[in-house]
């Protein structure tokens, strides 16, 4: 008998299990498990039992038809199982697309073939009064694809399986697609950045490429795949989801006609999923196009990945395995020695920390690539003096209303971040910051509280702001929900589009309302993140940002960094074909120093002072955290539980090691369950990686029945 550790998707980790032949790791396999039968996969082999061996059961059932998940793979998710404290067991299943995570054999994607005339088919030329057959007979003089001839005959198929009987036609291996020139010529900075990517070729190297919407990174990034690509290197190209836009798949279309593409995400039907995936593992898909799951897919001969939008939040999964795609992007570079680039207009101060520390390499693109286009004209508006109407400034529902009447389109942005209600004094500018940490207090109404969601301390709200004494404080946060209404009524003529998650979903929504707009049938968008990023609405001029402030208030310290972000790519919608976009973004917080480098458009004004007061109040990216998390049904439980082991492991806890909390999380209660909170944070990266796996221990042990609990490394939400 041979013993083998195989994954199970289940939290107890490897199991182990006996066959009387020897197995290679990584072959899905069918074992006995709590009387039924359950696909697992063959991690470790060779294995010295540690039980007794008749108590081992037989592997039932072995895939041996399909191809291994090859050892890159199998490092990959070792490695993500090690570094998120998640079981290897579970995390081979959260890497798998579904059809791999059932307990019954895949079809094997066959390679494509060509097809091209042999000996005996080029003396064997269709009459003339078939012209079809002799176009189709024509064609193939070259090798060729089943669907090309199928463009030269409709009947191609059935005419191929012929000739192939009649013995005319012989089969080749599909070779290298050709890739077309690209569209425009390079500017010199593109073909700089794109010389730097290329030269990195079989070394591992991070590139950060900066350059504002529009600067032409998707240019860069085409570039520099269709190098790797001419090699018969894989390329990885990770989107957010709402950026894999049909704009772009079709771009990517025009630019790679014949490589073999696969494209994962979500909304990829499962069957199709699973299909691009195997055809990535058996290196048939050279083009590999998905957001964050995507970055699981096995890829043997990774030459370059790309990560557009490096920054965006939705790289980070918030459940089950919660890992972040862009880190085990960077991740995979280095174990396929091979050159990664991180693009984005507004990099994540992570990435920017590397490149400060000669980590990573910056490629900037400074300008638009498009001659014609001008970036847009940002303005902040003061309006600490000014009577609002519903949070409007009256000055800005007089440009909506001119923009209108010379058939402009206007877009209406909202800020639904950072919106835990603080308190601040409306004529200093105050806010009440954590005596203990660095964190913002937020604002708990009904028990007239403001607490600390960091390190959970709590002070009974003050009457009056300690800087200047004014009584009047105030609630940010509030009087944006209406700000439709408030429009409709005092635009009536308006016709305004609502754009959010429940108004647009599908991709139907969307070219609706692309159609609407092309038509000319809205004057006013209102909506969300969900229009900073991807879309392009050619007509857009005008972009108002009623609330922007929230953010400045929040909690969370990461807050700024997004309202950055947003603030930058919302202004990039703005007049991205002729005219010249105009952007009003009004506050009360006018000196913030955000607002000067939105103003100048100049992220690294705005990264640098950011990184510093960072460093000055340790905290990512200078310290690592790790967040403990837990819910129950009662409030008591969770702080109770959490304390005790807080205070149980204390002795044993590394002595470079903090423990903040435990503190409510900022949705305190969600689905009936109430939630907190503790940080573990040191300058060490493994004290935090220790304590918690102590912490993990312990909860194993000392939670209560009905506590939820878990451990989110690097975490991204406060
Ligand atoms: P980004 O990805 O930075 O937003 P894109 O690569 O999408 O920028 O480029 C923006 C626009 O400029 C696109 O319409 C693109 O076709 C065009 N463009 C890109 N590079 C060039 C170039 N070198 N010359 C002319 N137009 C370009
Ligand atoms: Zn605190």
């Amino acid at each position: 008998m041979y013993y083998y550790h195989i994954a199970l998707n289940i939290p107890i980790g490897l199991l182990t299990y006996a066959y009387s032949e020897p197995l290679p790791e990584g072959r899905r396999v069918l074992v006995p498990f709590r009387g039924r039968q359950a696909l697992g996969v063959v991690w470790a082999a060779g294995i010295t039992p540690d039980i007794a061996v008749e108590k081992i059961l037989t592997v039932a059932k072995v895939f041996d038809e399909e191809p291994l998940l090859p050892e890159s793979w199998r490092a990959l998710v070792d490695f993500a199982a090690r570094y998120y404290h998640y079981p290897v067991g579970q995390t081979v299943f959260a890497a798998l697309p579904q059809a791999l995570r059932e307990a019954k054999a895949v079809a094997v994607p066959q390679p494509e073939m060509l097809y091209r005339l042999n000996h005996r088919g080029l003396s064997d030329e269709p009459p003339a009064r078939a012209p079809k057959q002799r176009a189709l007979w024509q064609a193939l003089h070259q090798a060729c694809s089943q669907d090309a001839l199928k463009k030269v005959h409709p009947q191609a198929v059935t005419l191929l399986k012929e000739w192939l009987q009649r013995g005319n036609i012989e089969t080749v291996q599909a070779a290298l697609p050709p890739i077309p020139p690209p569209v425009h010529d390079l500017n010199a900075e593109q073909r700089a950045a794109v010389a730097d990517i290329v030269g990195a070729q079989g070394c591992f190297q991070a590139f950060v490429l900066h350059g504002i919407t529009g600067s032409g990174k998707t240019e860069v990034y085409f570039e520099a795949a269709a190098h790797m690509l001419r090699q018969g290197k894989q390329v990885l190209f990770m989107l957010p989801e709402i950026n894999l836009t049909p704009q772009l798949l079709q771009r990517l279309q025009q630019r790679f006609p014949e490589v073999p593409l696969a494209v994962l995400h979500s909304q990829t039907a499962a069957g199709q999923r699973s299909k691009d995936y195997l055809r990535a593992l058996l290196g048939q898909a050279k083009l590999i196009i998905g957001t964050r799951l995507s970055v699981f897919t096995p890829l043997p001969e990774l030459g370059l990945l790309i990560v557009d939008e490096e920054h965006d939040g939705s790289f980070k999964q918030d459940s089950e395995l919660r890992y972040h795609a862009r880190d085990l992007a960077v991740w995979r570079a280095y174990q396929a020695d091979c050159p990664i680039v991180l693009g984005s207009a507004t990099p994540s101060l992570e990435s920017w920390h590397k490149v400060r520390s000669g980590s990573y390499r910056l490629l900037l693109l400074p300008n638009r690539a498009h001659s014609q286009a001008q970036p847009p004209q940002i303005h902040i508006l003061d309006t600490r003096r000014m009577t609002l109407e519903h949070g409007i400034a009256p000055q800005l529902l007089q440009m909506l209303q001119n923009n209108r009447a010379q058939g402009g389109l206007s877009l209406v942005y909202l800020n639904r971040r950072g919106f835990a209600p603080a308190l601040f004094c409306g004529d200093c500018g105050h806010t009440f910051g954590c005596p203990n940490c660095s964190a913002k207090t937020v604002l708990h109404q009904r028990i007239r509280q403001l607490r600390c969601h960091h390190c959970g301390f709590r002070q009974p709200v003050p009457h009056a702001c300690p800087d200047c004494g004014n009584q009047d404080l105030t609630a940010v946060g509030q009087g944006t929900q209406r700000i439709e209404e408030t429009l409709r009524r005092l635009l009536p003529e308006a016709r305004i589009a609502r754009v959010d998650r429940d108004s647009v979903s599908g991709r139907h929504d969307w070219q609706h309302l692309y159609r609407d707009i092309a038509d000319n049938r809205v004057d006013i968008l209102i909506g969300t993140q969900m229009l900073a990023k991807g879309h392009d609405f050619a007509r857009l001029n005008l972009v108002i940002v009623v609330n922007a402030d929230g953010s400045l208030y929040s909690s969370d310290f990461r807050a700024v960094e997004h309202l950055f972000a947003e603030l930058m790519q919302v202004s990039g919608r703005a007049g991205r074909a002729e005219s010249r976009g105009q952007v009003w973004i009004q506050t009360r917080l006018p000196e913030h120093p955000i607002f000067a480098a939105v103003r100048n458009q100049n992220y690294p004004l705005f990264a640098d002072s950011q990184l510093k007061e960072r460093e000055d109040f340790g905290l990512p990216p200078y310290i690592f955290q790790a967040a403990v998390r837990a819910d129950a049904a009662s409030a008591e439980t969770v702080q109770h539980s959490l304390q005790n082991v807080k205070n149980l492991l204390a002795p044993a806890l590394p002595d470079k090691l903090h423990q903040f909390g435990p503190a409510p999380m900022l949705l305190t209660r969600l689905e009936g369950r109430e939630r907190a909170q503790l940080f573990l944070e040191s300058g060490d990266r493994k004290a935090v990686h220790r304590a918690a796996s102590l912490w993990l221990a312990a909860l194993r042990d000392n939670a209560p029945h009905g506590m939820r609990y878990h451990v989110d490394i690097d975490p991204q939400e406060m």
